[in-house]
């Protein structure tokens, strides 16, 4: 295995900097079914405070040795970050906070704080917004509690609307919530409805995810299988539905009211730089992507890095072009991409998956629903 501590010395300017930070909470009280994460089903305080530990140490260790740095998204994401205690919380933004100041970001920082219902409480929330966290992504999946049951999900659709109505309450104005469709005990009908009242609250941003069964997963051992049909026209639906209801379709999975889609995800997608701490966690920099243990006891005996990767040009381009061809804005083609792609770009465009126009190339209407099918020509 080998080891490196990602290392600054070449000190540019602060564009060169990675432009967010991801923190990677892995625990979750129980596994979902559908789900391959890197999570661990184990929310023992002492277990959850070592790993904190660990993890400030790994924070400590890449933060402390880059000048003057003020990233411009922070995104704690899961697992379920809200299994944290609220002593917890403050922990890890405490330690966080140690290596930069949130008040001189710009005051325009965007801290995103997955939470799924049934570990949310008030006080968490107010300890929340005590440290600057001004974006909740709410993992609701389905508005139908035996879908929810289904699919190995512990809370219910009260637990939900409980703490969305407390996350209001507080004034949290940027709220996402993440929708899955394509389940197999779920109709179209029922996908309407869990539509029609998610757009009844009013959230700045919905994901909607078609459901995958991956390998390892309780589904994948149940043989449960996806009507991959059915999911198109659930997918179909949730576009056209969205967009008349006045949301704007930025990425594949993803919709928002201007002004609110998730900087932090636009960079990933942009195939920007950024830095990724905890259990299995990716960083982005100088072109080497960095992939921690996703092994808790190794990450908890502080063998952070696993793997490094180098991207030569030929995979940065590859990268590029599939990572911008997600968002609906599409990809400027630079001349590079245009002379390696020509071929496979001609080709995608007769077949209607792909549109030009003024040097930017998009999916087209049809290609976004076979979008998988176009990222392979570009492997
Ligand atoms: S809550 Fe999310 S991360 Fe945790 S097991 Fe379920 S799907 Fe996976």
């Amino acid at each position: 295995m080998t080891e490196e501590i990602i290392n600054f010395e070449d000190k540019r300017g602060d564009e060169y900097l990675p432009f967010g930070i991801y923190i990677h909470i892995p625990f979750c009280k129980k596994r979902c079914n559908y789900c391959d994460f890197t999570s661990v089903a184990d929310d023992n305080s002492n277990f959850i405070e070592n790993y904190l530990q660990v993890l400030s140490k790994e924070i400590s260790a890449s933060l402390s040795a880059v000048n003057s740095y003020f990233p411009k998204t922070i995104y704690i994401g899961g697992g379920t970050p809200s299994v944290l205690s609220e002593k917890q919380i403050v922990f890890l933004f405490e330690n966080l906070y140690k290596h930069f100041s949130k008040q001189n970001c710009g005051g325009n920082i965007e801290i995103t704080f997955e939470m799924n219902p049934e570990s949310i409480t008030l006080s968490k929330l107010k300890i929340l917004k005590i440290y600057g966290v001004n974006r909740l992504s709410f993992g609701l999946q389905s508005f139908d509690d035996s879908i929810l049951r289904y699919l190995g999900r512990i809370h219910t659709v009260n637990d939900f609307s409980k703490s969305y109505d407390l996350a209001r309450n507080l004034g949290f104005d940027n709220i996402n919530i993440d929708l899955i469709f394509g389940i197999p005990e779920q109709t179209l009908d029922d996908w309407k409805e869990t539509l029609t009242k998610t757009l009844n609250l009013n959230p700045e941003h919905i994901s909607v995810y078609g459901l995958t069964i991956e390998n390892g997963t309780k589904f994948h051992s149940d043989g449960i299988s996806v009507n991959d049909d059915l999911s198109a026209d659930m997918y179909k639906f949730a576009i056209d539905f969205l967009k008349e209801n006045g949301y704007h379709h930025y990425e594949i999975s993803n919709f928002s009211k201007n002004g609110f889609e998730c900087l932090h995800n636009i960079n990933y997608w942009e195939n920007r730089q950024y830095f990724g701490f905890g259990l299995g966690a990716t960083s982005y920099i100088k072109g080497k992507r960095i992939k921690n243990t996703e092994n808790i006891k190794e990450y908890l005996g502080e063998k952070f890095h696993l793997e490094f990767e180098q991207l030569d040009e030929d995979k940065k381009i590859s990268e590029d072009l599939m990572l911008g061809l997600r968002l609906t804005k599409g990809f400027e083609i630079s001349e590079v991409v245009r002379k390696k792609y020509s071929q496979n770009i001609s080709n995608l465009k007769k077949l209607d998956l792909l549109i030009e126009q003024d040097n930017i190339l998009k999916l087209s209407n049809k290609g976004i629903m076979y979008a998988n099918h176009v990222f392979r020509e570009f492997l």
